[in-house]
């Protein structure tokens, strides 16, 4: 399914979870694959090393996606060494949960300012080189709650639901200019993210999966590598579910 030989790769938090499986999943042998994290160096360190043994070359920093100047400054960094940004995903996100009359600002500007205003601020970054090179793949990692809802995250499904309206005024805006932009739902992946819950709580969950498991980063990067893919050119501002049947 991967074609991205030969391809230059942006891929925001790939040094946990979905994000590393996404870096692998997009690395083949001229791959050249840029992803950032936010402070776990070691762990990055793991997603370079699986990028190489595809085939790929890898580079990485830590970048706030949040803060416009360090993103213009990493992705304009980029397209000033490789030439050219072919496939953006942002992935990065973090969670703040609580009830809405308990909810913390903070928690609510944390989770928006790195969940949607993060995709934002790639996705401007990348415009223009993409618009110049005639020629994008932007993929955005939603969330099921974005489109279902969920008690305890109004700040997290806000954001979700965000990065599904973003995807598809962003897909109109530059599909003239040949570049898609589609989002990915997952639903329950077992990642760090998910690690907390109570094993109750993780059966409850699972109770409502018609496919009746947990999915794995690698069910999610599969849908990823597939949008990157010429299989996908012409799908653009689409939301493609990633659950197991969570939400139908
Ligand atoms: P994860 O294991 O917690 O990894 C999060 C990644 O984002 C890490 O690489 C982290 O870097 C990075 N990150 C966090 N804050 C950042 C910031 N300000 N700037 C740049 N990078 C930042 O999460 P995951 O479960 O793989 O989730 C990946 C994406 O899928 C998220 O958008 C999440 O909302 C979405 N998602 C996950 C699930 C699920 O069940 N897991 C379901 C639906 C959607 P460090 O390693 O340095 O902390």
């Amino acid at each position: 399914m991967t074609d991205t030989a030969d391809r230059v790769v942006v891929v925001t938090g790939g040094s946990r979870g979905i994000g590393r499986a996404i870096c692998t999943a997009l690395s083949a042998p001229g791959t050249v694959v840029y992803f950032n994290y936010s402070s776990n160096a070691e762990a990055a360190k793991a997603t370079t090393e699986a990028i190489q043994a595809a085939g790929g070359k890898a580079f990485s920093q830590p970048v706030d996606v949040a803060t416009p100047d360090a993103v213009n400054a990493w992705l304009g960094g980029i397209v000033k060494e490789a030439g050219r940004i072919d496939i953006l995903v942002n992935n990065a996100g973090i969670t703040r949960d609580g009830l809405l009359v308990r909810m913390k600002e903070s928690d609510w500007d944390a989770v928006v300012d790195i969940n949607l205003k993060g995709a934002f601020n790639c996705m401007k970054a990348v415009a223009k080189p993409m618009m110049k090179q005639r020629y994008g793949r932007i993929i955005n990692i939603t969330s099921v709650v974005g489109a279902a809802g969920n008690p305890g995250q109004a700040n997290y499904v806000a954001a979700k639901a965000g990065i599904i309206g973003l995807t598809k005024a962003v897909a109109k805006e530059l599909a003239s200019r040949n570049i898609t932009v589609n989002a990915v739902a997952p639903g329950y992946i077992n990642t760090d993210m998910t690690n907390d819950l109570a094993d109750k709580a993780k059966d409850a969950m699972i109770g409502q999966i018609p496919l009746a498991r947990i999915g794995t980063p690698e069910d999610v990067a599969g849908t990823v590598a597939f949008l990157a893919s010429s299989a996908a050119d012409y799908i653009t501002g689409q939301v493609i579910h990633v659950s197991g049947g969570m939400y139908m």
